[in-house]
């Protein structure tokens, strides 16, 4: 087959960057994509599909339903709506302008990364709520009850968390919090895999709606996520990403639909424009089945041995193996250098393009992430790295010129 990429004149990259969203996510097996060239030669109806798709999903997460979306942003968007309409058509019809009803989502304030937008997107107002000196670093102390306690009123719809291992043990306090008060609680856990025992570890501690990207570590589709949870939540979130345009008198919602509780037949919602299509979810699903099975001591002892015999080719510079029992992830390459994002920079504009991680570049370290590296990239990449490096240290090391 012709390579899309070189007849639209746009290079390859070397990825040891991590399954990026702006390098293009996971690159696929070729069980997932085979499943969705199959899945897109066919017609079916999305809801039934997405209805087949909350079993699975509720089978690999422990949630009582589950929904494929557009990626983890949309699920926090779609989150946001089925917290403030439930099961309201008037107010899914209303979204995003929501003022005259309660939306009010209370967020810690060291949880406010630069996702909490797609909470914003529904039409949900974020309150910002807490110190959490812990997540700060400043000191010892998380998110406390009465923080959350103090803030509930009746505009308030829900509580949104962003989960990391920082986060984590504000968990339970905020699972507290929101069951006593009947809110919902929506957990961000979009790149929080591996390892696959998090797909069941936030919703078995009480959280009802939690979001996963499909297009990172799972595997799937770039474009497909993963909105696990409560089943009516779930119900009104698939209701407002749905294709509308129906006649009142011949729809058959999904089975995840109680239409009973419906005073009317929604019109479009805030999730219409972003729809999953057949083949994403079909994708997704192949790629959760191949996620939750894989043995992962097998994998990481793989890539384990890939990553020795990079740090082979780059003896003489300051490398270290940091193995998957640290990350709590895959093993990483750590690759110690002083100006971290200039040689990041260097790389990037090489030929081939080599892309490593610069989440530690702040400590001088550019992490070499194997996650969707692939094999026979290994050879360029050390040596594109290793002629980096030199190239770094004889400047360097070169007497100034004025
Ligand atoms: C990647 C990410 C998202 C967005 O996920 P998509 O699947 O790309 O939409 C949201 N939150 C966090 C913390 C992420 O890392």
């Amino acid at each position: 087959m012709s390579d899309p990429y070189a007849g639209l004149g746009v290079r390859r990259r070397i990825n040891a960057a991590g399954a990026l969203t702006r390098l293009g996510g996971a690159v696929m097996a070729p069980e997932v994509v085979e499943a969705m060239a199959a899945a897109s030669r066919a017609s079916v109806d999305i809801g039934e599909l997405q209805d087949a798709a909350s079993t699975r999903i509720a089978a690999a997460t422990g949630a009582e339903a589950g929904l494929v979306t557009t990626g983890a942003a949309a699920a926090l968007t779609l989150a946001a709506a089925a917290s403030i309409a439930r099961w309201d058509v008037a107010k899914m019809a209303a979204l995003p302008h929501a003022e005259s009803f309660p939306r009010d989502i209370l967020i810690p304030r060291t949880h406010r990364t630069g996702y909490a937008h797609a909470l914003a997107a529904s039409g949900a107002r974020l309150i910002d709520i807490g110190h959490n000196d812990r997540g700060t670093g400043a000191g010892v102390r998380g998110l406390e009850a009465w923080e959350i306690e103090a803030a509930l009123a009746p505009s308030v719809v829900a509580m949104a968390f962003s989960v990391n291992a920082t986060s984590l043990p504000d968990l339970p306090t905020a699972v507290a919090a929101c069951r006593a008060n009947g809110i919902p609680l929506i957990v961000d856990a979009a790149a929080q895999l591996p390892p696959k025992e998090n797909l069941r570890r936030f919703i078995a501690m009480g959280a009802d709606l939690v979001a996963f990207s499909g297009g990172k570590a799972m595997g799937g589709p770039q474009a497909s996520g993963i909105l696990a949870g409560r089943r009516h939540l779930v119900a009104s979130a698939l209701l407002q990403q749905l294709d509308m345009d129906v006649a009142p008198e011949t729809w058959s919602p999904p089975k995840l639909v109680d239409r009973t509780n419906l005073r009317g037949v929604p019109h479009h919602g805030i999730g219409r424009g972003f729809k999953a299509g057949k083949e994403e979810i079909v994708g997704l699903l192949v790629a959760l089945d191949r996620f939750v099975k894989a043995d992962d001591a097998a994998d990481n002892t793989r890539l384990e041995m890939r990553l020795r015999a990079i740090a082979a080719r780059l003896d003489g510079h300051e490398v270290s193996l940091v193995p998957a029992s640290v990350t709590g992830r895959v093993p990483v390459l750590e690759v110690a250098v002083p100006d971290a994002l200039a040689l990041s920079a260097d790389l990037q504009r090489g030929d081939p393009p080599v892309h490593l991680s610069e989440r530690h570049a702040a400590r001088g370290v550019l992490t070499l992430d194997p996650q969707v590296l692939l094999p026979e990239d290994d050879a360029p990449l050390a040596a594109a790295l290793r002629s980096a490096l030199e190239r770094r240290h004889s400047i360097a090391a070169a007497p100034s010129s004025r």
